[in-house]
């Protein structure tokens, strides 16, 4: 039976893993931190459960296949509802947007602002849908190995039908004319780190995905997908190294034939790699010919997608809510972003989003209490950007406090604070080693995505992939697990060959 490590056991790592194991290979999994998951862990303190990282769920057919591939029946492991309203948005404390699944809802809330404005939402919805098809069949779906993969007539034919130059705001514009609902289709490419004011317009595509395909919530919050996928991977038999963090890949002859762990080789016939790519090209592989154009200058200079800074709130009392997910506009929405992308500085006034699960799953805070994860989107690490100082994180959350108390309804949330805890980009790099703290990997411009991106098979090292958030096809969790299935794709596509 032939071996193959895997090193990080977050969500890709672990889809990876399983999938790797169920085709019949001997699969070992390393993992640095304490416990499975990576940026999607969980953090629990005075009766309180929060996810660290991702907590919307879309696409869930993604989230179940690796369950139904091993089968397993997911609704064991991931039982799912569909949250309802969608999203609540607010542009200022009188001035809200519901967005709902409900067709009937939907359509209500779009003509409220204009009759005109929900048909051009609906035609950009339709559009939107057929690029998704595009994007998924031509793209997403499959990997690249070299340039004939990519620059072949059909996949430029593709390319073109895309229309991906242009960026999802100026896109959206083209179609509806109130800024608001424009923003409310637009905003959607901070999931995946990048600004809704530069291409490419690809990204434009999240929006729908979340309206046609839903929102969804397991049961236990995120962090039950990644502990499940731990719990199958040792079921089929694969084992799990958690707390061995690997400190770099054995290459000899042009070959990966394993990995170093605490000064010992770990022999494999194949290793795949779902450390960060750019923490793990310039330090996991040592060898500079394996790495081959990555070298550490390049890494360096590549564009990083930005970062986050969470409040994980366990607060003493419960506060009516009308939305599970909510997000709150900044002002000068532009502004806020030029602050993120342009200036690297912590926004003035930053748009922020709120997740209060609790209500959903009350097991998440002791009774009569609940949960809220507010999430800031901030610049990753560079020589320009915020320090977080202790003192500077402070004012940070003050400045945090003082928006939510006066824009939300946690008018008192001072006074209700029972738990606590923050995590900032040099948490993320520290922890989980995501390079320069950018939580959504390298950043999705059009000249890192698709075939730019790194791939999922090592160009100048044989035996050697890739997954996760930096690489091919990009960040968020159905992404990634596409990128999981992709690399493995491509190791078992070498291993019948040789
Ligand atoms: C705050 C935040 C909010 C997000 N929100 C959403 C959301 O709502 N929905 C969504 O779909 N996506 C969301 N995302 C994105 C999503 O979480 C990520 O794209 C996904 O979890 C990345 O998984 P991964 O396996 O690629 O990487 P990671 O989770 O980073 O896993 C890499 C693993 O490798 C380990 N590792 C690193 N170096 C070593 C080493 N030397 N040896 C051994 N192990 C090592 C790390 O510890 C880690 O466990 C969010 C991300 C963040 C941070």
């Amino acid at each position: 039976m032939k071996r193959v490590i895997v090193i990080g056991a977050g969500v890709a790592g672990l889809a990876a893993a399983i999938r790797l194991q169920h085709a019949g290979y001997e699969v070992e999994l390393y993992e640095k931190e304490p416990r499975v998951g990576g940026k999607m862990n969980q953090i629990q303190g005075g009766g309180y459960t929060f996810d660290v990282g991702p907590t919307i769920v879309m696409m869930p057919s993604l989230y179940r296949e690796v369950f139904e591939l091993a089968g397993r029946d997911p609704d064991d492991y991931i039982p799912m509802e569909k949250i309802e309203p969608m999203l609540e948005i607010s542009f200022s404390p009188e001035d809200r947007l519901a967005l709902s699944n409900d067709l009937s809802e939907l359509t209500a809330a779009v003509e409220a602002v204009s009759e005109e404005d929900a048909q051009g939402y609906f035609e950009y919805l339709a559009t939107l849908y057929k690029r998704y098809l595009i994007a998924k069949n031509s793209f997403l779906q499959r990997s690249f190995r070299g340039p004939a993969d990519f620059y072949n007539p059909k996949s430029l034919a593709a390319g073109f039908r895309l229309h991906t130059l242009g960026d999802a705001y100026s896109s959206v514009s083209k179609y509806v004319r109130d800024d608001r609902l424009r923003k409310a289709l637009a905003f959607q490419t901070l999931y995946i780190g990048i600004s809704p004011y530069e291409g490419p317009s690809l990204y434009m595509i999240i929006p729908m995905i979340e309206l046609l395909y839903g929102v969804w919530f397991i049961k236990g919050g995120m962090y039950t997908m990644a502990d499940v996928l731990g719990r199958l991977f040792t079921e089929l038999g694969g084992t799990l190294h958690l707390s061995e963090p690997v400190e770099r890949i054995a290459v000899r002859g042009g070959r990966a034939r394993g990995v170093v762990v605490g000064d010992e080789v770990r022999e494999a016939d194949y290793v795949v790699c779902d450390a960060d790519f750019p923490y793990a090209v310039k330090n996991l592989v040592q060898d500079g010919r394996a790495r081959g154009k990555y070298t550490p200058e390049k890494v360096d200079a590549m564009d990083y997608s930005c970062s986050c800074f969470i409040l994980y709130l366990g607060l003493d009392k419960r506060y009516p809510q009308s939305a599970v997910h909510s997000i709150r506009f900044a002002a000068d929405f532009k502004k806020n972003i030029a602050d993120l992308f342009d200036e690297a500085r912590f926004p003035e006034d930053p748009s922020f989003y709120l997740y209060a699960p609790s209500e959903l799953d009350p097991s998440l805070a002791p009774e009569g209490c609940q949960t809220l994860y507010v999430l800031v989107p901030v610049p990753p690490i560079s020589e320009t950007s915020p320090s977080w100082t202790p003192d500077a994180t402070a004012r940070y959350r003050e400045r945090v406090l003082d928006l939510i108390e006066r824009e939300t309804s946690y008018r008192d949330i001072r006074d209700h604070i029972a738990f606590e805890k923050a995590y900032t980009p040099v948490d993320f790099s520290e922890r989980f080693n995501a390079y320069n703290g950018a939580t959504f990997g390298l950043r999705p411009t059009l000249m890192q995505s698709n075939y730019y991106r790194p791939h999922n098979k090592a160009a100048d090292c044989e035996s050697l992939y890739f997954c996760g958030s930096s690489t091919h096809p990009g960040a968020g969790v159905p992404i990634v697990l596409m990128s999981a299935k992709l690399a493995v794709e491509e190791l078992m596509r070498d291993d019948r060959a040789n």
